[in-house]
């Protein structure tokens, strides 16, 4: 993938979906294995990982991704310090900045 690229899906990942651009996509109900493993995680992950899980945000299903990684648990350093580089989403995961 060139750095252009690269550029532009991040852009688009940042910009985009997270609810009124996909807005007229036919919702996809949330499936019942997708509902047991929303029941597992903190209260405070689970609307992102709905919001996944029913089709309506790549940023969040990349997201939820990266906090499943690490077990929801110290989320947000361990994320940042994510020594997988390999990860086809290492470049986009969560909290690369520090705020
Ligand atoms: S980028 Fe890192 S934290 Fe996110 S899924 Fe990949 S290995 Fe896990």
């Amino acid at each position: 993938m060139t750095e252009e690229s690269t550029t532009t899906l991040r852009s688009t990942l940042h910009s985009a979906p997270n609810r009124k651009s996909w807005a007229g996509r036919p919702r996809i109900p949330l499936n019942p294995k997708a509902a047991a493993r929303m029941a597992s995680m903190p209260l405070s992950y689970r609307a992102d990982y709905k919001r996944a899980a029913t089709g309506r945000s790549i940023r969040a299903a990349i997201n939820a991704m990266c906090r499943e990684c690490f077990g929801w648990e110290n989320v947000s350093e361990n994320i940042r310090g994510c020594t997988d580089p390999a990860c086809p989403l290492y470049n986009y995961r969560p909290y690369q900045k520090n705020d």
